[in-house]
């Protein structure tokens, strides 16, 4: 029987909704019951690819797809390729080998695939649709013209719509407060500081235990090592992306063929020659930070906020006196302070509509669905009165939920939050566990001015992109073993120098920046 009535609609969804809440007792009473979230009349199925790193497949029954199914009445099928292989890339790839594309792809590192594919007809241009159909994903970039021309493809359309991060720090210098106490050392505030410091941390016994063992700097992610060239004025990467280019002035560049790291690359090898660099930093990989603190043996690194700083609760019972203090970046050598990290405004990550989806309006209506209030709060808090309440007009997760063995975001992609769909994140998920001692961090970040501008990347056109895949690939990798071989000692950076950059010429790397440059004039305007 098909109810034509909105009061005979309202009456359906309440029973459909009675019987979930019977069966699962999660639907208490929900605010969206009046239903002026519906999309369609008659609930709608459409299929989808989202394969992303953590999960390789969507899921029917996380409590997320539930809720927002109730709300909109489209339910997403599951039709991800490659749910057996780990790489995104590799998915997209047997995706597109099976010929039939689903209603929707989504997932992680879906941009370069659907700005080359899209303008060829494989995706629906977004523009149009979204004017007409989509309010409040429209608003959202009305207001961020800068993030709709970074996600244009080279024909000027949209092809998807992005997973977009919020808050505006990621790593930060911390340092061993306590033992900068117990040496009577202030926090380094420049360059030649944090030298004379992490000699100290190597010499000074801080641990107290009558051993040289300390590890003064180290890094989870081997790449936060070279990072340390910014105390020279260098750059490693333009955005949140290692080893990026970077733009200066209008003009694409890329850190690794600049003088000043060559300068700075040749300090850190003296300071890994000395001791003062984790002698494992490229091979120990992420558990080091849990390792050489939890064994009170690392001194300084370079690292997220949160998760950081959260060891300070983690080892409060464990390493006396512990305490890992956030500092603002040291002075550079030209008394620059810089934080070459921080979130990236848009990601690659994010969903697009196939040429095949018969539904484009209703599937657009279904993405401007995660920009309304009521679905950004499912997309990232998961559901309401389930795993959090609204409290004076602030989403609040459950007790339960903050307090949990396992980390708040591990728990939300295990419910279909907090996913690799096109979503506008919300930083409040975030800072409901994160510490004080992180956000009395962010606020000594958030007094300076220590951020530096984002290159948001480039849409070629089509022969752009076969000078960039023909030769990136093979310089990027020449640039990071270079870079290692110096770092350790087994070449000299500075005898070298003048061959490497001729080296990276005779590898096409000045034609791959001129296909960045022109890629970027045609895209921001320049
Ligand atoms: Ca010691």
């Amino acid at each position: 029987m098909k109810l034509e009535t909105h009061q005979g609609r309202k009456l359906m969804r309440r029973l459909t909704l009675m019987a979930a809440a019977l069966a699962t007792t999660a639907f208490t009473a929900p605010a969206f019951a009046d239903g002026h979230l519906q999309i369609v009349d008659e609930p709608l199925e459409l299929t989808v690819h989202l394969h992303w790193p953590r999960k390789q497949s969507y899921d029917e029954t996380w409590p997320v797809e539930l809720a927002a199914r109730e709300m909109t009445g489209i339910h997403l099928k599951d039709a991800t390729a490659g749910s057996n292989v780990k790489d995104s890339l590799e998915a997209f790839n047997l995706l597109l080998a099976g010929g039939d594309l689903p209603d929707i792809v989504g997932g992680h590192l879906l941009k370069n695939n659907v700005n080359k594919y899209g303008p060829e007809g494989a995706f629906v241009p977004l523009n149009d649709l979204i004017d007409e159909h989509a309010p409040n994903m429209k608003a959202f970039f009305d207001a961020r013209p800068e993030l709709r021309q970074a996600i244009s493809a080279a024909d000027g359309n949209m092809y998807y719509i992005p997973y977009l991060p919020d808050g505006k720090y990621g790593r930060a210098y911390f340092i061993r407060q306590d033992w900068l106490d117990a040496l009577g050392l202030p926090q380094p505030q420049n360059v030649d500081e944090v030298y004379e410091t992490l000699k100290a941390f190597r010499d000074g016994d801080p641990n107290g235990n009558g051993e040289k063992d300390e590890v003064p700097f180290f890094a989870r992610n081997w790449e936060e090592f070279p990072r340390l060239v910014t105390l020279w004025d260098a750059r490693t990467s333009g955005s949140d992306t290692y080893h990026d280019f970077l733009v200066q002035d209008g003009k694409i560049q890329h850190g690794y063929a600049q003088e000043n790291y060559k300068i700075g690359i040749k300090n850190l090898a003296k300071w890994y020659a000395e001791g003062l660099i984790d002698p494992e930093v490229f091979t120990r990989g992420s558990s080091s930070r849990d390792y050489l603190l939890g064994e009170n043996l690392g001194g300084m690194t370079h690292d997220w906020f949160a998760s950081t700083a959260g060891y300070n609760t983690k080892l409060a019972d464990t390493v006396e006196g512990f305490e890992f203090a956030a500092m603002i970046p040291p002075e550079s050598v030209s008394g620059v302070r810089m934080e070459e990290h921080r979130r990236i405004p848009i990601k690659p990550d994010g969903w697009a509509i196939s040429y095949q989806n018969e539904h484009p309006v209703e599937t657009i209506k279904y993405f401007d669905f995660f920009f309304t209030p009521e679905g950004r709060n499912l997309s990232n808090f998961g559901v309401e009165g389930v795993h959090w309440d609204m409290v004076d007009g602030e989403p609040i997760y459950k007790p339960e939920i903050v307090s949990g063995e396992r980390a708040v975001n591990s728990q939300m992609y295990d419910i279909g939050a907090q996913i690799q769909r096109g979503y506008w994140q919300d930083y409040r998920y975030e800072i409901q566990w994160t510490n004080e001692i992180a956000l009395a961090g962010i606020a000594l970040y958030d007094e300076g001015d220590y951020l530096v501008d984002q290159f948001l990347g480039v849409a070629f056109n089509e022969e752009e992109q076969s000078v960039f895949d023909k030769y990136w690939s093979s310089i990027r990798t020449y640039m990071l073993e270079r870079q290692q071989a110096w770092l350790l000692g087994t070449g000299d950076v500075e005898a070298e120098w003048d061959d490497y950059l001729a080296d990276l010429d005779r590898q096409g790397f000045n034609d791959v920046v001129a296909v960045m440059q022109s890629a970027y004039d045609r895209q921001y305007g320049q």
